[in-house]
């Protein structure tokens, strides 16, 4: 994934990594959709290089805040999602320690008859 710097216009690897050129990071959930906006996530290439020679010029880069809702969403929602999953798997691993506990008891009950 590529990702163009809000402050400085410059490429760096993800959206939300510190930027190398001008130390920038984005925080909170407004500043990590404006960044995710300027990534390859929701724009081409093409696109990335126009919106990094923009804020190069010094040119402010407006975002319509009906991009920025639906960003806000994905973000939401993929952190949503990475929870539940979270859940799912101690869930998981919690039903199989419990199997392998009743496996030792009745392994020793078995055993000791
Ligand atoms: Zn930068």
């Amino acid at each position: 994934m590529k990702a163009v710097c809000y402050k400085c216009g410059d490429f760096k690897p993800t959206a939300w990594k510190r930027c190398k050129s001008c130390n920038y990071r984005p925080v909170g959930d407004d500043e990590k959709a404006q960044h995710l906006l300027l990534s390859s996530h929701f724009n081409n290439e093409k696109k990335l290089l126009k919106f990094s020679e923009h804020i190069k010029d010094g040119k402010p880069l407006e975002f319509k805040e009906k991009d920025l809702e639906v960003v806000r969403l994905v973000i939401k929602d993929t952190i949503n999602r990475g929870h539940q999953h979270k859940m799912y798997i101690l869930k998981l691993s919690g039903t199989f320690f419990l199997t392998i506990v009743f496996m030792v008891i009745f392994y020793f009950i078995q055993t000791s008859k």
